[in-house]
């Protein structure tokens, strides 16, 4: 039996309403709604492998505030969320830390890396 999902794109503001309709074994069959080829990848993605930035913080050490915020550089797979933060709640950088700085490289050999989104002094 297929199966229907509706979307909503999240690549761009425009925020396109996606269907998508699988096969019994998840196969794409039809995806429609998008307005371009970047919502047509959204659409796959999302209904195969699921992806999602992590966005958190890393605990600093020696500096004047506890914490800094840090994001993967590019998404990772939902279904690695979970072990990923186990992994990113044990972290401790010493200061300083700068936006941009790598707190982590290829995450779970995700290809993503964990960078820092704020300053810590
Ligand atoms: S389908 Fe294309 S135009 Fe529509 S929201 Fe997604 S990225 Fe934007």
């Amino acid at each position: 039996m297929s199966k229907n999902t509706e979307l909503t794109c999240i690549v761009c503001p425009l925020g396109c309403k996606l269907s998508v309709l699988q096969g019994e074994d998840d196969s794409i069959i039809e995806i429609s709604g998008h307005s371009c080829k970047r919502g047509l990848s959204y659409a796959q993605t999302e209904c195969i492998n699921p992806e999602r930035v992590i966005t958190t913080t890393v605990r600093i050490r020696g500096g004047q505030m506890p914490l800094v915020s840090v994001k993967t550089d590019k998404p990772i797979p939902k279904t690695l969320m979970m072990k990923c933060m186990k992994i990113i709640n044990r972290i401790e950088v010493m200061v300083p830390v700068k936006v941009g700085d790598t707190i982590l490289e290829n995450i779970l050999e995700t290809g993503a890396n964990l960078v820092a989104t704020g300053n810590a002094t």
